[in-house]
């Protein structure tokens, strides 16, 4: 039967893939959005679709409608837009939270968190277990995300335990591909634009952290997986692809899938940034049968190509061009 879903940050990168898919598969989709961190030009191409409806809100705000599922994605992701208003990124996760649990309560429908790996911190183990309590400093500047999202793990499996009505947490990994900002500051899309305008590519520290990236794609398959198991199953459940790489292998590989004449650069690592990161993912292959499955350079390509048309374009929607926080205000 076909659904009606509603989507927090449902116009943000990862939002507006699972507005696509939803919508694909033939149910209504309520995208709420506040368009903090993205911009309308991610749905446009939605916004004909009668399935498909944009509600301007923030979720830091009670709201009401009739709805079979949440999806709880509304918050900024990249750690220059979380760390712009740290304040309001707290209260994004927490107080967006609690109103969508709410929401989820009174109507007793299921709710699925888009919760972080940034939750395990600056990890001691490694691949990192959903058994892992995280190593993370609650006083940094990058605590606002991390210690936002795991105190919205918590509300999540309190409401659960005090009210039982099914919810769903994924711990999401870093994820890349078409309509990420092409200014969010993220590793990914840093490089792949920096690559194709020729310029330095930023290193911060030596580049021999990890990270496992994780393409679209694949994501939203485990996204989509994960609310359709069955209710006795919350998680939380890692969502990512363990095939790790450092940040200076991923440099040479997009100077290298872009032909690119760019040189790197090395500047500070930023405070508390994670040594190591990699999912373990057996529990999602033993719950949900989920491996993903488009590799590292398949994504890179598909990735590259969305970003050399939206750089080839005279006219950039206005706030990709302009500073961060202009972008922000
Ligand atoms: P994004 O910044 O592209 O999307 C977030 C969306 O939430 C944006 O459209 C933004 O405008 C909206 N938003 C922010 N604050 C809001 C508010 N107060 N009210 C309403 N809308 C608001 O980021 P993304 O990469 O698509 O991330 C989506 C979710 O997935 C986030 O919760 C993020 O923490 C989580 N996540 C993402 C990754 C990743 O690698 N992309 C990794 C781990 C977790
Ligand atoms: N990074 C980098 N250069 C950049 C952007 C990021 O070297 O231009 C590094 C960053 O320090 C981190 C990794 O790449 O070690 C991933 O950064 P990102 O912001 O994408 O995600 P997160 O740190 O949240 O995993």
């Amino acid at each position: 039967m076909n659904k009606r879903i509603l989507i927090t940050g449902g116009a943000g990168f990862i939002g507006s893939h699972l507005s696509e898919r939803l919508l694909n598969d033939g149910n209504n989709v309520i995208c709420l959005d506040n368009f903090h961190t993205s911009n309308k030009a991610n749905i446009e191409h939605l916004l004909e679709n009668p399935l498909f409806k944009l509600v301007q809100h923030d979720v830091t705000i009670p709201y009401f409608i009739e709805a079979d599922e949440i999806y709880n994605l509304a918050c900024p992701a990249s750690p220059i837009h979380y760390q712009n208003n740290p304040i309001k990124t707290m209260k994004t996760s927490i107080l967006g939270s609690i109103n969508m649990l709410e929401l989820a309560e009174k109507l007793g429908i299921k709710i699925l968190q888009a919760s972080t790996s940034e939750i395990y911190g600056d990890p001691e183990i490694h691949p990192q277990p959903e058994s892992y309590r995280g190593n993370v400093n609650p006083i940094g500047t990058r605590s606002c995300y991390d210690e936002g999202k795991r105190c919205a793990e918590t509300i999540f499996f309190d409401f659960h335990r005090q009210y039982k009505f099914p919810i769903k947490v994924v711990r999401i990994f870093n994820t890349y591909g078409p309509r990420m900002h092409p200014r969010d500051g993220r590793v990914v899309s840093n490089f792949i634009v920096q690559a194709l305008q020729n310029q330095e590519i930023t290193i911060y520290g030596k580049g021999h952290q990890t990270r496992s990236f994780c393409y679209i794609d694949d994501l939203i398959d485990g996204m989509i997986k994960m609310m359709q198991s069955p209710d006795d199953f919350t998680g939380p459940l890692n969502l990512g692809n363990p095939q790790e790489c450092t940040i200076l292998e991923l440099a040479e590989k997009i100077i290298d899938l872009t032909g690119s004449q760019s040189k790197l650069i090395f500047k500070p690592l930023p405070p508390d940034d994670p040594c190591r990161r990699k999912p373990s993912i057996d529990l999602a292959i033993k719950k949900l049968k989920w491996v993903p499955e488009i590799p590292l350079e398949q994504g890179l390509m598909k990735t590259i190509g969305y970003f050399r048309i939206l750089l080839s374009r005279p006219l950039i929607p206005i706030n990709f061009c302009v500073s961060h926080s202009s972008i922000l205000s």
